[in-house]
């Protein structure tokens, strides 16, 4: 019989239960993946706790890769046996089998595991909008970014590294420095250490960076808009440390007519055309020698000890749920 893990209020990690599920049938454009790895996200988090609200009961989880093992009515381009995998789409991916969307997934190059995949899709499609759409890095930048030795900070890196960016990057203590450097962090800042901001203008010679990607949120947004050169961009994209607290956008014009933006993946995948576009940037800097690895593995029912280890920085890269 299929479990999954589900919330019926929001609260602590210990709010998540295992409940038993029924198998079920595709609907019309969708399909039924049976799956093999799920990615762990610090968007589980927020829906968890109730900082992003989704309706209750709810399954958690956004992000999943397996083998599709049933297909609705209406579907074309997939079939049963084919490994599929996908970001987005809705809650749900914490369980053994689930009903998608067939539009919301891509179909697993063959240089990829499971794992791999589960490990990619949300916090590869991620970086790779950042940093193609949102500010576009360039060959020669200087970028600061927060949580370098984090599931979207380390394929952030590479993907930095291989458009020809510097990276300065901040991360929690020396391990996590380390593992930055090793995927492309010029710079790792040990913040714990030392003040990334005096750190970022010494490295920049006090000119500043044109962008700073930021996922931390409270606790740096401060210090992270003194990073920035005149017309930089801040872009906003998490709240690790609690949400960017309310501001004056004058603030923007006496730092030196900054842009704040704060994206969503959500608008970047609203779309098959978007996904297979975002799809073909990532599999791309895979094939250039984009590295995904698996650091921390749980079984799905563990997945209160997950959310404990990610939300006090004891993970680092990806983390994937095993069923
Ligand atoms: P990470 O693996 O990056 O984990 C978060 C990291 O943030 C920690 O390991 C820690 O690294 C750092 N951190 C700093 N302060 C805190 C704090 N107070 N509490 C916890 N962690 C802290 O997670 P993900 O890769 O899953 O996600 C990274 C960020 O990207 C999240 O904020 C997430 O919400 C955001 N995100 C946004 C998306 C969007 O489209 N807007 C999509 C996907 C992710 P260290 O110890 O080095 O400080």
């Amino acid at each position: 019989m299929p479990y999954a893990i589900q919330i019926k209020e929001t609260g602590g990690p210990e709010v998540m239960q295992a409940i038993d599920t029924e198998t079920l049938e595709p609907g019309a454009g969708e399909i039924r993946i049976a799956q093999s790895a799920i990615g762990l996200n610090f968007i589980d988090t927020y829906h968890r706790t109730g900082l992003y609200p989704v309706p209750l009961p709810a399954v958690l989880g956004m992000e999943a890769a397996g083998t599709v093992d049933a297909v609705g009515d209406g579907v074309s381009g997939i079939s049963t046996g084919d490994r599929v995998a996908y970001a987005g789409g809705g809650v749900g991916a914490y369980t053994d089998s689930r009903i998608i969307n067939a539009g919301s997934v891509v179909k697993i190059p063959d240089s990829l595991s499971d794992e791999a995949a589960a490990a990619l899709m949300l916090k590869g499609f991620t970086a790779t909008y950042l940093i193609h759409r949102t500010y576009q890095a360039q060959k020669g930048d200087t970028v600061l970014l927060q949580a370098a030795a984090g599931g979207v900070g380390l394929i952030a890196c590479q993907i930095l590294k291989q458009t020809g960016a510097t990276v300065i990057g901040t991360v929690g203590n020396k391990e996590k420095a380390d593992l930055a450097r090793a995927h492309g962090c010029d710079h790792p800042v040990i913040y714990t250490e030392e003040n990334f901001k005096d750190r970022l203008l010494e490295i920049t010679d006090g000119k500043g960076v044109p962008v700073v990607y930021d996922s931390v949120g409270a606790s740096t947004f401060e210090d992270s808009l003194d990073c920035l050169a005149p017309f930089g961009t801040f872009v906003s994209f998490g709240n690790a440390s609690g949400p960017v607290p309310p501001f004056n956008p004058g603030i923007l014009s006496q730092k030196g007519s900054l842009y704040f933006t704060r994206p969503t993946l959500m608008s970047h995948i609203a779309t098959p055309e978007q996904i297979a576009e975002l799809a073909g940037w990532l599999f791309g800097y895979v094939e250039n020698g984009l590295k995904i690895e698996v650091n921390q593995k749980f079984p799905l029912k563990d997945a209160t000890a997950a959310h404990v280890a990610l939300e006090n920085r004891e993970t680092t890269g990806s983390t994937v749920f095993l069923p």
